[in-house]
C-alpha cells in the first residue's frame, strides 16, 4: 500500500484526492454494527430505558478500566456540574480553571452558582499554568477544575501539591482524555477528588448521543454523587439535597459498554497518527503539540501551533483537508462572563494560542496515506 507523498499525483486513484473530513464515524461503527444493535436491542427488549442492568454493567466496565467509581450521567457538561453540586461548590465560592477550553468547563462552574477564576496557560503543552494557579487561591477559592486539554492531562502530582494543603476540591475535566496518563502515570480521578468524562460522539469514546460519567476514588463521594443525578434523592421521593436529573439512557449504556473494549487500541492508533505527523513536520514552519516527558498524550485532538493560521485553514479547507480552531475565543473574554471584568490582555498565552492554533484529523480511522495527504498540504502551504 502506497502511504508516501508521492501518492498525490496519482489521479487514476479516487482515495488519493477524495475529501478527509476532520472527524468521521461510520468506519468505526460498522465492524461493530451487529454487537451495537444486539446490545441495543435486548435494552429494548428489557425495556430497561433508564437505569437498569446496561447501566449496571457499563458503570462496572467504566469503574475496572479507570481503577474507580463510576457514575454514568447524561452528558459531560452534566458531570462536571453534579460534581460541584455534589461536592457542595457554589455560592461565594471560587473556582479556578483555564480559559482555553470548551465552554462547558467553566459554564457549569458559573451554574453551580459559584465564581470561576482564570488564569493563563502554559505556552508548549496548553495545559493551565501551576504557578499561575497557585497564585490565584484566596480565602474563598474552594476548588481547582484543570482541563486534560486535547487529551494530554495536566500534571497532578503538582496541583495537589497546591491543592491537598490547602484542603481544595480537584475536580478534573477529563472529557478529552480517557486513557490518558500525566507524567508520573496517574490516569483521571487517581489523585483528584474526582474527573469528569464525557462521551459525546467525538470522543476518544463516543456514545450514540449525549453521554457522560464522573469518577472518583471516594466510595462516599460517589453515592453523593449518584444521588445528584436523581434529584439528591436518598429513598424514594425523600430528597436530603437538590440535585438534577442526569441520568443517562440504558441505550447509550449498551452502546459505550460495547466500545469501552476498543478504546486502548483506538487510543494507540491516534498516537500513531500524531507520530507521522510529528515526523512530517520536523524541521517544518507549524510547531507540533508539545507533550510533557513521561506523559501518555491519547491525542483526542492533534494541535498545531501556525503561523499565518487562517491562511494555512483557508488552503486546507480548499484543498478538501478537514480542520478547526479549537479554541477561537478564550473563555475570560466571552460576553456571558463580561460581569467578571477580564480584559483583552490579562491572559495573553491563552489569548495568542486562540489566535495560532489548528487541529488536524487525527481519528482512529484514517490511513497513513491520509494522514500523509493532510502532512502533505500543510507543508505545501509553507514552501509557497
Ligand atoms: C466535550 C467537552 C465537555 C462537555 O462534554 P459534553 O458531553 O459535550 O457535554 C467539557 N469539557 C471539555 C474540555 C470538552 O471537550
Amino acid at each position: 500500500m502506497a502511504t508516501t507523498s508521492s501518492e498525490k499525483g496519482n489521479s487514476g486513484d479516487p482515495a488519493a484526492t477524495a475529501p478527509i473530513p476532520m472527524f468521521e464515524i461510520l468506519t468505526q461503527y460498522q465492524p461493530l454494527r451487529a454487537e451495537i444493535e444486539q446490545a441495543v436491542r435486548q435494552v429494548l427488549d428489557a425495556t430497561e430505558y433508564i437505569g437498569g442492568a446496561a447501566l449496571k454493567r457499563f458503570e462496572e466496565n467504566l469503574g475496572r478500566y479507570t481503577h474507580a467509581h463510576a457514575v454514568a450521567v447524561s452528558s459531560g457538561t452534566d458531570a462536571i456540574l453534579a460534581a460541584l453540586m455534589a461536592l457542595g461548590i457554589g455560592r461565594g465560592d471560587d473556582v479556578v480553571t483555564t480559559p482555553f477550553t470548551f465552554f462547558a468547563t467553566a459554564g457549569c462552574i458559573a451554574r453551580a452558582g459559584a465564581k470561576p477564576v482564570f488564569v493563563d496557560i502554559d505556552p508548549d503543552t496548553f495545559l493551565v499554568n501551576m504557578a499561575a494557579v497557585e497564585a490565584a487561591i484566596i480565602p474563598s477559592t474552594r476548588g481547582i477544575l484543570p482541563v486534560h486539554l486535547f487529551g494530554q492531562m495536566c500534571d497532578m502530582g503538582r496541583l495537589m501539591e497546591i491543592a491537598r494543603p490547602r484542603g481544595l476540591a480537584v475536580i478534573e475535566d477529563a472529557a478529552q482524555s480517557i486513557g490518558a496518563r500525566d507524567p508520573a502515570g496517574r490516569q483521571g480521578a487517581e489523585a483528584g477528588t474526582a474527573a469528569c468524562l464525557s462521551f459525546y460522539p467525538t470522543k476518544n469514546l463516543g456514545a450514540a448521543g449525549d453521554a457522560g460519567a464522573v469518577l472518583t476514588r471516594d466510595a462516599e463521594l460517589a453515592k453523593r454523587i449518584a444521588q445528584t443525578r436523581q434529584h439528591g434523592e436518598t429513598t424514594r421521593y425523600h430528597h436530603a439535597f437538590v440535585g438534577g436529573n442526569f441520568r443517562l439512557d440504558g441505550i447509550q449504556c449498551a452502546v459505550l459498554d460495547v466500545k469501552l473494549k476498543h478504546v486502548d487500541k483506538w487510543n494507540t492508533r491516534r498516537r500513531r497518527i500524531a507520530e507521522i505527523y510529528n515526523l512530517r513536520f520536523a524541521g517544518s514552519d507549524v510547531r507540533p503539540p508539545v507533550v510533557e516527558p513521561g506523559a501518555y498524550h491519547v491525542y483526542h485532538q492533534y494541535v498545531v501551533r501556525a503561523p499565518r493560521r487562517d491562511a494555512l485553514r483557508d488552503h486546507l479547507i480548499n484543498r478538501g483537508i478537514g480542520c478547526a480552531i479549537y479554541y477561537p475565543l478564550p473563555l475570560h473574554l466571552q460576553e456571558c462572563f463580561s460581569y467578571l471584568g477580564y480584559k483583552q490582555g490579562q491572559l495573553p498565552i491563552a489569548e495568542q494560542a486562540c489566535r495560532e492554533v489548528l487541529a488536524l484529523p487525527v481519528f482512529p480511522e484514517l490511513t497513513d496515506a491520509q494522514v500523509n495527504r493532510v502532512a502533505d498540504g500543510v507543508l505545501e502551504f509553507y514552501r509557497g
